[in-house]
């Protein structure tokens, strides 16, 4: 895992992949596996996982598995990390990259909503980093990274522009939440040489994204690239984060918003 050349090379990792078997995760999960390591695919209800880790498996020639699991369920994550160590292990590095939305104007959300939504994308990345964090802390292991897919929107709400703004108030405050968890676990880990970084895209064309078109133009001009990203274009700085490249880099959060 030593830096090879300006080459990132994870070769002989194993990279946990929360959402990896579709859309921003799925570019992850197969980014890693150019890269040389082996990933576990953590997912909650897709039925093709499965086959995405075996066409991964095929195509890059790694170890390639898929893990169902409520990332929400710490118990469950728990067991399944575990399971991952050993089947695929030792783990040397964790994307934390499932997160849901509910689009509703504020009036209309609930309790039920706040809890759907922060259990997974506040709760749901701490259960996983912790359970990687312990493995690692057992093991003695140093260097291991954790990247968390948190979002541009931790920082700043959805401008009005000339159209109501996408009214995703909890998913908002749930990732500036996420941002600050990070932060934190990375001051308290350092000095188990665990780091851990946040990731913050822009608008990126995945299935989370429910977009009136007229909207979608309206961000489109406002945005200087002129475009959404793809989904691809979210991986350069997560493998970044993932290498010894980045070695001193822990408690951020970096922007990948065009
Ligand atoms: P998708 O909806 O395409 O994928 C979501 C992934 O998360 C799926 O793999 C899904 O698994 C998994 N997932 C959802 N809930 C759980 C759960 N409880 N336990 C385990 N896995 C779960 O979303 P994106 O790829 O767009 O989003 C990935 C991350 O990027 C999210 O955290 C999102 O907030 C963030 N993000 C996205 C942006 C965008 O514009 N798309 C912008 C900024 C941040 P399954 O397939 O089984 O349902």
């Amino acid at each position: 895992m030593a830096p090879n050349g300006y080459v990132i090379d994870l070769t002989g990792g194993c990279i946990v992949v929360t959402g990896g078997n579709r859309g921003i995760g799925l570019e992850i999960s197969k980014a890693v596996a150019r890269a040389g390591a082996s990933v576990a695919i953590i997912y909650k209800a897709s039925q093709d996982a499965e086959d995405v880790a075996a066409q991964i498996e095929e195509r890059y020639g790694v170890k390639a598995q898929a893990y169902k699991c409520d990332v929400g369920d710490a118990s469950l994550v728990t067991k399944t990390v575990s399971k991952i160590e050993t089947e695929l292990g030792p783990i040397s590095g964790l994307v934390a990259n499932a997160g849901i939305t509910i689009q509703k104007p504020a009036l209309e959300l609930n309790t039920q909503d706040f809890q759907q939504i922060y259990n997974v994308n506040v709760l749901g990345v701490f259960n996983v980093a912790k359970s990687v964090a312990k493995v690692w802390i057992d093991r003695q292991f140093k260097g291991g990274s954790i990247v968390v897919t948190s979002s541009m929107s931790s920082r700043i709400y959805n401008r009005k522009g000339p159209h109501d703004p996408i009214t995703q108030v909890f998913y908002n405050s749930s990732k500036a939440a996420v941002t600050n968890l990070c932060k934190g676990l990375a001051a308290e880990w350092a000095k188990h040489s665990i780091r851990v970084n946040a990731i913050a895209p822009g608008y990126v064309d995945t299935d989370i994204v429910e977009v009136d078109p007229k909207v979608r133009q309206y961000i489109n001009d406002t945005v200087p690239v002129g475009r959404f990203a793809k989904p691809e274009e979210i991986t350069g700085q997560t493998i970044l984060l993932l290498s010894e490249y980045a070695s001193y880099m822990t408690g951020g959060e970096y922007l990948i918003d065009g």
